[in-house]
């Protein structure tokens, strides 16, 4: 899969796309049309944003798959400096990536507080669907 890493806007954290969806060159094609915006959803925080081909950040550094256990990878993925998230490209695995503590921070809290957001949101989606209700 093409896995383009950029800043997310929301988060502020360098990360793959867990979704993404874009225009295609043609028919059969997986290259990415970049004269359309395409949309991203942040792997650490789950929010969409739109992306063009400056926001992808260049794969400069590169990480080995560090999955054991009843999958073994040692894949070699390639992926921007200072990721926060690095998504194998041998097994697809979400790896925390080798950052800075304040990154670290970053991630942990985002991480922590979108499973809680999103659960909020859906009550709240709900309780409003509820009193919409005559
Ligand atoms: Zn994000
Ligand atoms: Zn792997």
């Amino acid at each position: 899969m093409i896995s383009p890493y950029t800043l997310c806007p929301h988060c502020g954290l360098i990360t793959p796309p867990t979704a993404m969806e874009y225009a295609v060159a043609g028919p059969g094609s997986d290259e990415i049309l970049w004269t359309r915006p395409a949309e991203v959803t942040c792997c650490a925080c789950q929010r969409r944003h739109l992306i063009t081909e400056v926001d992808v950040l260049p794969n400069d550094a590169q990480t080995t798959c560090r999955r054991t256990g009843r999958i073994t990878c040692t894949a070699v993925t390639a992926h921007p400096a200072g990721a926060a998230r690095i998504c194998c490209t041998g097994c697809g695995l979400y790896m925390e990536g080798d950052v800075d503590e304040a990154t670290a921070a970053r991630r942990e809290v985002t991480e922590a507080l979108w499973g809680v957001e999103a659960a909020a949101t859906v009550r709240v989606a709900r309780e409003r669907a509820r009193r919409n209700q005559p």
